[in-house]
């Protein structure tokens, strides 16, 4: 393998139908602790997603940034910092992912911190309650983001979008919603999780999202945890939303995040969980978030979110296409 284009030409899409996607930005920090996750949309599209994913056969719609509310840099309020400018961008978000996913298509949300899950899986719901599919979420943290007014420590939100769509949450985002909860906590996978407040280890546990802790993939590997999660997810059937936190990686390669934990899947661990993912078939929507640039290093964390979305969408590594 003597070149860069030899590397390329083995890493070719396999049996990929092309698909419909679409990039959303949403350039949100209100619900952070550090800002700077805002700029994410734009250094993730300068990392080269579109291209990436167009030369793996699918269609890239750019929808653009949405535009919402500026980050008043303000302490918590009632338990929470910035409410009303999360509930402004969430309602902005869910509206267009609402739209992309009425035209057919998968949208692809580009973050901006977690709160704005809530605007993409409310629209998900959404549009499964109306198509009549069960929905699952794939939530691939190092967080749990279970927290509520009552136990978050910070008030930040993008600590609390999973316990929002499982019912738990500000009135004003959980009306986003078709029904409360918005998914079933049954149906919400989280991997990659090591780090949870006391008190959010005890609801997240009682709420009964399936969790999946690096405990876990350190003692059974990833390839184990994976095939599980997938196996439950092709069970239940229907749309699977997968919601992709920077921070699911191990911060030595992804050091471009607000809240990075050690001890995360590393770079072919975080590959496998993406190709297992591809392997099942096409997610029905994604979130990409918390790369941020004012923290990383020449936008390494951007380009890496790009290869491993790339993975879920059917790029393949050379040692894949050798085997088989
Ligand atoms: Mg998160
Ligand atoms: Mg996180």
């Amino acid at each position: 393998m003597s070149s860069t284009a030899e590397m390329q030409a083995f890493r070719q899409a396999g049996d990929v139908a092309g698909r419909s996607l679409a990039l959303i930005g949403a350039p949100c920090d209100v619900g952070a602790g550090l800002r700077g996750a805002s700029l994410g949309p734009d250094a993730i599209r300068i990392a080269g997603l579109a291209r990436r994913l167009r030369g793996l056969g699918h269609g890239v719609r750019e929808r653009g940034n949405l535009i919402g509310p500026e980050n008043p840099e303000q302490p918590a309020a009632d338990g929470y910092r910035h409410l009303e400018q999360a509930i402004a961008w969430a309602r902005a978000i869910h509206d267009e992912v609402h739209r992309s996913l009425t035209e057919g298509e998968c949208p692809i949300l580009l973050g901006g911190d977690h709160s704005i899950s809530v605007g993409s899986v409310a629209a998900v719901a959404r549009h499964c309650a109306e198509a009549g599919r069960p929905l699952s979420v794939l939530w691939l943290d190092a967080h749990a983001d279970f927290n509520t007014a009552a136990t978050s420590p910070s008030g930040n939100l993008h600590g609390m979008p999973v316990a929002t769509m499982c019912g738990n949450g500000p009135p004003q985002l959980l009306e986003l919603g078709h029904a409360r909860p918005m998914v079933e906590p049954a149906h919400v996978f989280q991997v990659g999780v090591r780090s949870v407040d006391t008190i959010e280890r005890e609801t997240v546990i009682e709420s009964g999202v399936r969790i999946h802790d690096m405990r876990r993939i350190d003692e059974i590997g990833m390839r184990a945890v994976m095939e599980q999660v997938l196996d439950e997810i092709d069970r239940i059937g229907g749309h699977l939303h997968v919601s992709f936190d920077a921070d699911f990686v191990d911060p030595v390669i992804a050091p471009g995040v607000g809240t990075p934990v050690p001890g995360g899947p590393d770079y072919r661990e975080a590959q496998l969980c993406m190709e297992m993912i591809h392997d099942r078939g096409l997610p029905g929507s994604l979130d990409v978030v918390e790369v941020n640039p004012a923290l990383d290093e020449q936008n390494r964390t951007a380009r890496l979110a790009v290869e491993l979305v790339a993975s879920v969408f059917g790029e393949r590594i050379l040692a894949r296409v050798a085997q088989s």
